[in-house]
């Protein structure tokens, strides 16, 4: 079997901060001017990537594949799950994608590794950096912190804002939790 190929990694820094910038010029460059929420699928369209909703193993999230040598990259997520969940794993999967633009700045290929994202609804028990970071940058990307900050500050409630910003009040919470608002928008 061939190996894959091993790039380096320590040009690419997996901190949070980095996480909520790349999400930030991500939006600037395809969405700005779009309004809330976030659509991710339009956003990965603008990147060259096709979303395909189709029947996935059941513990499985979402897929991140790439075609013809790396140069097609597709995002496949659940069919049966609900919105929410598609929401996040395709903006998990456009995290993983920055970090290969990012470390690869000629484009697409050659062929990266396939990620699988598996159900886990609490990003911090995910282990591998790049995992960890993929949903720090999803988190940031569909609930970016200059939008919850001022909503929260405007007295919306996590329910309120899970509603608008379209994602589960499993995720809102965590973002509230990690952007130190939590307490602010549940009083
Ligand atoms: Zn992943």
């Amino acid at each position: 079997m061939k190996e894959a190929t091993v790039v380096a990694t320590t040009e690419f820094d997996l901190s949070r901060e980095k996480a909520e910038r790349e999400a930030e010029r991500l939006i600037e460059s395809e969405w700005e001017g779009h309004g809330l929420p976030i659509n991710p699928v339009y956003i990965a369209k603008q990147l060259g990537v096709e979303v395909y909703q189709m029947a996935l193993q059941q513990d499985v999230d979402g897929i991140l594949k790439f075609y013809e040598g790396g140069k097609t990259p597709v995002i496949l997520v659940p069919q049966d799950a609900p919105d929410t969940r598609r929401r996040f794993s395709v903006a998990h999967e456009l995290g993983h994608l920055i970090i290969y633009l990012r470390r690869n700045p000629g484009g697409y290929g050659p062929a990266p590794e396939t990620d699988v994202f598996y159900r886990n609804p609490d990003s911090r028990t995910a282990t591998k950096p790049e995992e960890v970071w993929a949903n720090q940058f999803g988190a940031a990307l569909l609930m970016p912190r200059q939008y919850v900050r001022a909503l929260v500050g405007e007295g919306k409630s996590d329910l309120a804002l899970a509603s608008y910003f379209e994602v589960s009040l499993e995720a809102m919470s965590h973002r509230l939790d990690n952007l130190g608002l939590l307490t602010q928008a549940t009083a």
